[in-house]
C-alpha cells in the first residue's frame, strides 16, 4: 500500500484536464517514502499518445531533489483516452525501478482514474494506492472495475 496525500492527486488530475487532449507528465519528490513535492515537467511529445519529460526540466527536478535530500519517488502522466493502465512504450521508458509510476485516466472526464504501479524489467505491479488527508480520511483512488487484464 503507498499513500499520496490528496493534494498531489488533485494536482495532478487538473494537470492531465489542463494539458487535454495530450498527456503531461510529471514527478513526485518523496522524503522518507513520503511524497512531498509536485513538479510538473513539459510533455516535448505533445501528444494524445505519448509523453517524453523535457530532459532540460528533469534535471532541474532532479537536481533540486538532490539538494534537498529527496527521492524521486515517483512519475506521473496522463492517458486522455485509455484507463490508467502502463502501455507497451510506457514500460519500455520505465528506467526507474525503485520510483511508482501513476497513471491518471481522463478516459471517464466526469472520473478520473489515478493508478500507481511498480514497472520492474517490463514487469508491471499494481500498488494499492491510497489517498490521505482528503474530508473523508483515506480513501482508495482505484477502481475495481477498471482493472485491466493483461
Ligand atoms: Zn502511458
Amino acid at each position: 500500500m503507498i499513500e499520496v496525500a490528496k493534494r498531489f492527486v488533485d494536482e495532478m488530475i487538473a494537470h492531465a484536464r489542463e494539458d487535454d487532449p495530450d498527456e503531461c507528465c510529471g514527478a513526485l519528490l518523496g522524503e522518507n517514502d513520503t511524497v512531498v513535492a509536485l513538479r510538473r515537467v513539459t510533455n516535448t511529445e505533445h501528444s494524445p499518445y505519448r509523453y517524453n519529460m523535457d530532459p532540460q526540466e528533469f534535471f532541474k527536478v532532479y537536481q533540486e531533489a538532490e539538494e534537498q535530500g529527496w527521492g524521486l519517488w515517483g512519475f506521473y502522466h496522463s492517458h486522455t483516452h485509455t484507463q490508467a493502465y502502463p502501455s507497451q512504450t510506457d514500460r519500455n521508458l520505465a528506467a526507474w525501478s525503485e520510483s511508482y509510476y501513476l497513471i491518471v485516466s481522463l478516459e471517464d472526464k466526469e472520473k478520473p482514474v489515478v493508478r500507481a504501479f511498480s514497472i520492474v524489467d517490463d514487469e508491471v505491479t499494481e500498488e494499492d494506492l491510497v489517498v490521505t488527508g482528503g474530508n473523508e480520511g483515506g480513501t482508495s483512488a482505484t477502481e475495481p472495475s477498471q482493472r485491466a487484464v493483461d
